[in-house]
């Protein structure tokens, strides 16, 4: 027996278990590729996730900045994992990839178009947005204004990259509220951002998610606190983990330096236990996104 297969053998993961942000393919420059080649990079790395009992990976990259839907669905019937992706434009790094329409259009507008998106073809299962710090702008106000119409309609559940930490993310929940869009559809992305746990316990506490992501061999020991915490306030019933990892990078020879999506299950599952476990990988992504 191999080493790798020994250890596997003694961990003890969550049966069908979803990573709720990844990325398998980010194309911040714009640049041409072959998609059969960010086929070939991708595969393995999802192919490898099988083993540990993922059953679904959430495509996280925005509309704009790569997102790749005739790619994700060949990898995903290959692999034989459901790969999703996501309707919705994303509004942080200061609106660098937010379309020109979306300034001139309301925010009904834009739902429209995603509520389109929703029925047609390219089937997205979430929203994905983004926004600046806080006091949020104009724009940011809107594309969050549009994700919570869009969600209201559709069932889908809101991702929001939240550049500005708790009071951005307060922000968000303030404009889900007054459109009356229920808080539990709000996923406050990159949550380990933000250092004062308070904000964290406050968003749970309102019904919205926590989402720590963007987890590695260096910024562990982070998350694990930040989970701990969660669970010492009884908020673990609404904490999210995800890796943030990936991905093919068009542009960069061989598409870049591609990491996988096992460490989570690998190194830090396995440091916590076996509820807390289904609860962060298996049960709350279920009740999160459906
Ligand atoms: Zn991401």
């Amino acid at each position: 027996m191999r080493r790798r297969d020994f250890l596997l053998g003694a961990l003890t993961l969550p049966e069908r278990s979803i990573l709720v942000h990844e990325h398998i393919l980010v194309n911040f420059t714009g640049a041409n590729y072959d998609p059969g080649e960010a086929y070939r990079a991708a595969l393995p790395k999802v192919r490898e996730l099988l083993r540990y009992g993922c059953r679904r990976l959430q495509e996280c990259t925005p509309n704009f900045i790569g997102r790749d839907p005739a790619l994700l669905r060949r990898l995903s019937d290959a692999a034989g994992l459901e790969i999703w992706t996501n309707t919705g434009i994303y509004g942080a790094a200061g609106h660098k990839y937010v379309p020109g329409y979306a300034s001139n259009e309301s925010a009904e507008q834009l739902a429209r178009r995603w509520v389109a998106e929703f029925r047609s073809e390219i089937k997205p299962r979430f929203i994905k947005t983004g926004v600046n710090s806080a006091p949020l702008d104009a724009i940011d106000t809107k594309l969050v204004e549009a994700a919570s119409i869009t969600a209201k309609e559709t069932g889908m559940t809101i991702a929001s990259h939240t550049s500005g930490g708790g009071p951005a993310a307060i922000q968000q929940l303030e404009i889900l509220s007054r459109l009356n869009c229920p808080l539990d559809k709000f996923v406050w992305v990159h949550a380990q951002n933000e250092k004062d746990h308070r904000f964290h316990e406050h968003v749970a506490q309102a019904g919205a998610w926590v989402e720590f992501d963007g987890i590695n061999e260096k910024t562990a020991a982070w998350h694990l606190e930040c989970v701990s915490w969660m669970r010492q306030k009884g908020r673990l019933d609404r904490t999210l983990v995800s890796q943030d990892s990936g991905w093919f990078r068009p542009g960069e020879p061989g598409g870049g330096d591609y990491r996988g999506y096992t460490y989570i299950y690998t190194d830090f599952l396995p440091k916590l236990s076996d509820v807390v476990q289904r609860a962060l990988v298996s049960s709350n992504p279920v009740e999160a996104f459906g």
